[in-house]
């Protein structure tokens, strides 16, 4: 028995579609070529069809941040904005530290802040010590962090986690306590600090492409509400360095996981075209190249995780005002920051972090 057909013979279809019809024989002739050749239409095999705006790599492209100085040699990136005398908060770079294993030869030392199998335990701990001086002032600060698995687990963080000897498992950490700085380890997932004004709480999370279609972010605030009482009109957002739209080429099936999740999916991806100067040049060359629902020649479906969390952080109540892009495309910027896929999975990490000050010269307000 011949398998069912999935779709009207196309001799048939162009016969009797009057729209096909009108728009003459080559029209009936291409609309043929797609039903014979794939037994599907164009709309049916690829969804998002030819609706997403094409975009160049450089019109996605974000300015990179300028990292401050510490005293102790670390360059790192504060809030813009965030001047509030009981939070320490900001994101590191790759600049300062004293890491070599992924260091260019006669380069100065550099600041992994992750326990990598390239670098030793000693230095990432003598760089988690100068992190946390540069941005608490005190490089003995307790410094809370997490075994990340992409997920939206959220930890609760109290002074017990700043004793452990291994972390827990999570991708967002909350603490109310003061005296203790939360860190959530990246090298192109989306790092994103939150904090409540009012109850003097803090957030971070963890938001690759997995945490991010799992809602870790909107969850997050979520949790911040039900275990704190945190309001959203006192909560504010910082997204940290992270792989931007410019360079974040995806597969198909991350497209199909924010599609079922999100109704907003279809702004936070971009067909975007490669600056090969021939495909640029001569595009009526490679026009044929394009099998039916495919994107063109030299083109790759990129995903903007950045935007993908400021939409989770809008949605959670927080208000356009209260959230910081500090940004920076970490593939693009491989100089300034660590990028896991800039450097095939051979890299160290950053780490963005934040917490609420203790002792004298914290005012109440
Ligand atoms: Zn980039």
């Amino acid at each position: 028995m011949p398998p069912p057909r999935r779709s009207t013979p196309s001799s048939a279809r162009s016969a009797s579609d009057p729209l096909l019809k009108a728009a003459g024989p080559e029209a009936a002739g291409l609309e043929a070529a797609v039903l014979v050749d794939g037994r599907q239409s164009q709309s049916e095999r690829h969804p998002r069809g030819a609706l997403l705006e094409p975009a160049s790599r450089a019109e996605l492209e974000h300015p990179a941040p300028v990292p401050t100085t510490a005293p102790n040699g670390v360059r790192w990136l504060p809030v813009p904005g965030w001047k509030i005398p009981w939070l320490s908060s900001g994101f590191s770079t790759r600049l300062g530290g004293v890491s070599r294993a992924y260091a260019a030869d006669g380069a100065s030392g550099e600041l992994n802040l992750g326990l990598t199998p390239e670098d030793s335990r000693e230095n990432v701990v003598a760089n988690r010590r100068l992190l946390a001086g540069a941005v608490t002032g005190n490089g003995s600060h307790p410094l809370i962090t997490l075994r990340q698995f992409h997920s939206n687990l959220v930890v609760i963080a109290g002074s017990e986690d700043a004793a452990r000897e291994r972390p827990r498992k999570g991708d967002g950490l909350l603490c109310a306590e003061p005296g203790l700085l939360l860190g959530v380890q990246t090298a192109d997932c989306i790092p994103v600090l939150v904090a409540d004004r009012k109850r003097r709480v803090v957030g971070a999370f963890h938001a690759g492409w997995r945490g991010t279609v799992k809602r870790i972010v909107e969850s997050g605030i979520g949790r911040m509400r039900l275990e704190f009482g945190s309001r959203p009109a006192d909560l504010i957002a910082a997204i940290g360095p992270g792989i931007g739209p410019c360079c974040y080429a995806v597969g198909e099936e991350v497209w199909s996981e924010f599609e079922s999740q999100f109704a907003y999916a279809r702004v936070l991806f971009h067909e975007v075209y490669d600056s090969n100067p021939v495909h640029q040049r001569y595009p009526m060359l490679f026009l044929n190249q394009r099998a039916p629902g495919h994107m063109r020649a030299g083109t790759g479906l990129h995903v903007d995780l950045m935007e993908a969390n400021r939409r989770q952080l809008l949605d959670a109540g927080i208000s356009l005002q209260s959230i910081q892009i500090v940004g920076g495309c970490t593939q693009c910027n491989r100089g300034l920051f660590f990028s896991h896929r800039g450097a095939r999975g051979r890299t160290g990490r950053m780490m963005a972090v934040i917490g609420i000050r203790s002792g004298k010269g914290v005012a109440q307000s």
